[in-house]
């Protein structure tokens, strides 16, 4: 099981951006624990930094990220520009743009994007100290200007959907993973020996289907989360005499 650091931005005496009022540390807090939410419904350990309104300097999150022994550290924040509603869309930022933090980093603003924010990309940023000092993948999603009257109409529409996109985009990247078993029937080098089998076994009424990697075609019939199910399925292909072995 995947274990991930959700950092809900600034909070207690450091309020982030304001705008009009409205403080990023309280939208940061909010989104964070929706996202969450919707990982641990995903069978994500969800470790946060913070669950309420208190103050820890960047520097301490980053430790608190490396003690969780996790696997991810996904820091969420609001942007703000100098002058209000001259700038509004979702950026996401990392120490370096290479690996899966880019890779997720990605899938977030896309996901975003979705939603009607404008996808200003994914930026460098070595010297924030959540994505410095942190020893495993982080990454700083601005989910929208907090000074920007479209972003936070765009979030406060639907505060769900937002942080489902975010969740999305780090399930997306990580596919928590799932052992499913499969029945495979047949490998071959050659595709139309592949074909043949899958149109006799899809005509036995069997759910195969073919797998290509590294040069061979596999016919497999599947998948099972469980194994006793793929050991069926397995004894029913036997019977009709097929030659098979139970894969992951
Ligand atoms: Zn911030």
């Amino acid at each position: 099981m995947a274990r991930i650091v959700i950092d809900a931005g600034h909070g207690g005496r450091d309020y982030g951006a304001v705008y009009e009022g409205r403080r990023e540390k309280d939208d940061n807090l909010r989104l964070a624990m929706l996202v969450g939410d919707i990982l641990k419904q995903n069978g994500v350990d969800v470790v946060y930094t913070r669950t309420s309104d208190v103050y820890n300097t960047p520097l301490e999150k980053a430790r608190m990220g490396n003690e969780a022994g996790a696997d991810y550290f996904v820091s969420i924040h609001r942007n703000a520009f100098p002058t209000p509603n001259t700038v509004s869309g979702v950026e996401t930022l990392v120490y370096n743009d290479s690996g899966v933090k880019a890779e997720m980093a990605r899938n977030i603003n896309s996901n975003l994007e979705q939603l009607g924010f404008v996808n200003l990309g994914v930026k460098e940023r070595p010297d924030l100290a959540v994505l410095r000092r942190t020893q495993i993948p982080a990454l700083l999603v601005e989910a929208g200007f907090i000074d920007s009257n479209i972003d936070n109409e765009l979030l406060d529409r639907n505060y769900e959907a937002v942080a489902r996109a975010i969740a999305d985009g780090i399930l997306e990247t990580i596919q928590p993973e799932v052992p499913y078993y499969k029945v495979q029937v047949g490998l071959f080098r050659n595709e139309n020996n592949a074909n043949r089998l899958l149109e006799q076994l899809v005509s036995e009424g069997f759910p195969a289907y073919i797998n290509y990697a590294d040069g061979y075609y596999k016919v497999l019939v599947g998948a099972f989360q469980d194994l006793a199910q793929a050991r069926d399925q397995e004894q029913r292909l036997r019977d009709y005499g097929y030659e098979t072995v139970v894969v992951r």
